[in-house]
């Protein structure tokens, strides 16, 4: 059973943490510790895309940075259009 913060990569459990990711970036995926860490305190919505973001990180180590920032715009774009996001957007959003 994982726990709090404890995901699972195939077999790996890896923890995602709320911490300083460094470098003035929103998040960073730390592969050696296993371990996602994003930065606190920011718009919710920025915090899943940034999450979204480092778990594909985590998971498709091999894939480029555009290849990720394609899949990160996917997948918002995607819960934007069903709705799930709904009761955290601004207009702007
Ligand atoms: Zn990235």
């Amino acid at each position: 059973m994982p726990r709090k913060g404890q995901f699972k990569i195939r077999d790996e459990y890896w923890t995602v943490n709320f911490g300083d990711p460094g470098r003035g970036n929103l998040g960073v995926c730390l592969h050696d510790k296993k371990q996602i860490i994003i930065k606190p305190n920011r718009p919710l919505v920025e915090m899943f895309s940034t999450i979204i973001h480092e778990a594909l990180h985590a998971a498709h180590p091999y894939l480029t940075e555009d290849e990720i920032l394609t899949g990160e715009q996917t997948a918002m774009n995607a819960l934007k259009r069903a709705g799930c996001l709904s009761h955290l957007l601004t207009e702007e959003d």
